[in-house]
């Protein structure tokens, strides 16, 4: 084994009963799907040996040095109902490189597992690897991906599928369950370490517990607003996926949508619609409230906190309507909104909303000259339209402001989903194309324009499940 990681664990020096220390367990053949060079450099990651060795560690094998394996507890609310231990049932986190936790997801069973197989099977490690993956290229925060490992064994899940895992890099993996854990017990000790943990990774400027929470909102808004501009669908946002960092966590029954609407659900265990499209900004507000209620025993004067604390959450809605206007502007080709543009905005989704238009190719088509393809009421685009070309006169460069913000390639579903497919039969083509073309989402795809294309009928996912 000749991989070297710097390795420096910060999160194994708090108090103990925040994670619990054991080993990966080890595969029978691991073979190595991805590496990404790329990302590994970033973090310091030197002598990778060939692909056996990275094959051995990524898989869980070989536990590299300076690593210190532990599985974090947290706790979280799943769907609105408190559940009061959850923790990593199936990661391991091996150590932290310049400071980002390398996790190895799927490593087999922990303390926290509950009644899993401490497994993933190779079709949601490939799309989490290919979603992070996208997501970074179109310039949203997420955990990234940097292996992507076959174990060589079945797991189980409705049928017997191939297992894998993914090494999932994030800038730490501090979500609010796991404040709320803390606080739900009554662990002082805890809970000032985490704290204290928390600023000094994420925001180091915060002096207090109201100033982390404003810039952990301040983040977690930014981020809501970017997922809504691109049309994504997180899926299962409990607050054991939220992370304080304000990255995109745990991709599972996530997707993009294709025909906009606006309550789009496509996870399976989503029944009653928590998650849709648009319930996003208000749910990330609930999230910061139970935030919040775990910051509180940080503070000595509770009735002050309390107070403070409820403006921030409070003060949220109105903070996310503002980063919406803006971003929604953009994509139209408006630099500095004004009140009225609003209402632009509004009209062209209400439109798609009621035509069914792609909403990533309706978005790019405006910069394209090729929007009113998307309509069936070819005059009704026309009139918003004509409005829209008129306010553009005063802008100076909409052409290029749209390209920007407007991807044109998108991880979609049913591309995907046929990705899975192949890769369960052997063949990774699929694999590689999407995440070529991924990797740059505002240029429109030369070598595989069909990339862009919407499911035909007989190609849309309806559902997605992890
Ligand atoms: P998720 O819905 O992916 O956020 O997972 C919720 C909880 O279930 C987390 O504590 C996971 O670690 C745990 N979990 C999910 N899948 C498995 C599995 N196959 N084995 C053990 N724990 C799991
Ligand atoms: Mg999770
Ligand atoms: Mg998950």
């Amino acid at each position: 084994m000749s991989i070297s990681i710097p390795f420096d664990n910060s999160y194994a020096r708090l108090p103990a009963q925040l994670f619990t220390h054991l080993e990966p367990t080890p595969v029978s053949e691991p073979k190595l799907i991805a590496y990404n060079a790329a990302l590994a450099a970033e973090l310091g990651i030197t002598d990778e040996g060939n692909e056996e060795d990275l094959a051995r560690i990524f898989a869980g094998n070989d536990v590299p040095t300076g690593a210190q394996p532990l599985a974090q507890l947290y706790a979280g609310h799943q769907f609105g109902q408190w559940n009061p231990q959850l923790g990593d049932g199936r990661a391991i986190l091996l150590g932290e490189a310049k400071g980002r936790d390398i996790q190895l997801k799927g490593a087999g069973p922990t303390p926290y597992s509950r009644n899993g197989d401490g497994r993933a099977w190779l079709g949601p490690v490939l799309r989490e690897y290919v979603v992070s993956e996208a997501m970074h290229a179109l310039g949203i925060p997420t955990t990234r991906a940097l292996a992507a490992v076959e174990t060589g064994e079945d797991i189980y899940r409705e049928t017997a599928l191939p297992g894998a895992v993914i090494t999932r890099v994030a800038s730490s993996h501090i979500r609010v369950g796991t404040f709320q854990v803390l606080a739900a017990r009554g662990d002082q000790e805890g809970l000032h370490a985490l704290f204290e943990h928390a600023v000094g990774r994420h925001y180091p400027d915060a002096g207090s517990p109201l100033e982390f929470l404003n810039a952990v909102i301040s983040a977690q808004a930014t981020l809501v607003v970017k997922w809504l501009s691109v049309g994504f669908i997180h899926g299962v946002m409990n607050t054991d996926n939220c992370a304080i960092s304000g990255e995109t966590i745990d991709y599972g029954p996530c997707a993009f949508m294709d025909a906009f609407h606006p309550m789009q659900v496509f996870s399976s265990i989503d029944r009653r619609g928590r998650y849709a499209y648009g319930n996003q900004p208000d749910i990330i507000v609930w999230n910061m409230a139970q935030l919040a209620t775990a910051l509180v025993p940080l503070v000595e004067d509770r009735d002050q906190a309390v107070a403070e604390f409820t403006a921030a959450v409070h003060a949220m809605p109105a903070m996310i309507q503002r980063l919406w206007r803006e971003a929604f502007a953009k994509k139209i080709g408006i630099a500095n909104p004004r009140p009225e543009d609003e209402k632009l905005v509004t009209d062209l989704m209400g439109l798609m909303g009621k035509q069914e238009a792609d909403f990533t190719n309706t978005f790019r088509g405006l910069s394209e000259g090729n929007a009113r393809d998307q309509f069936v009421d070819r005059e009704a685009f026309d009139d918003w339209s004509e409005t829209w070309e008129k306010r553009l006169e005063t802008e100076d460069n909409p052409l290029d402001l749209m390209r920007s913000v407007n991807p044109s390639v998108i991880p979609r579903n049913h591309r995907i989903e046929a990705m899975i497919t192949s890769a369960v039969q052997g063949d990774y083509a699929l694999f590689h194309t999407l995440q070529d073309a991924l990797t740059s989402p505002y240029d429109t795809p030369t070598v595989f324009p069909d990339l862009t294309h919407p499911p035909k009928d007989e190609e849309r996912v309806t559902a997605t499940f992890c």
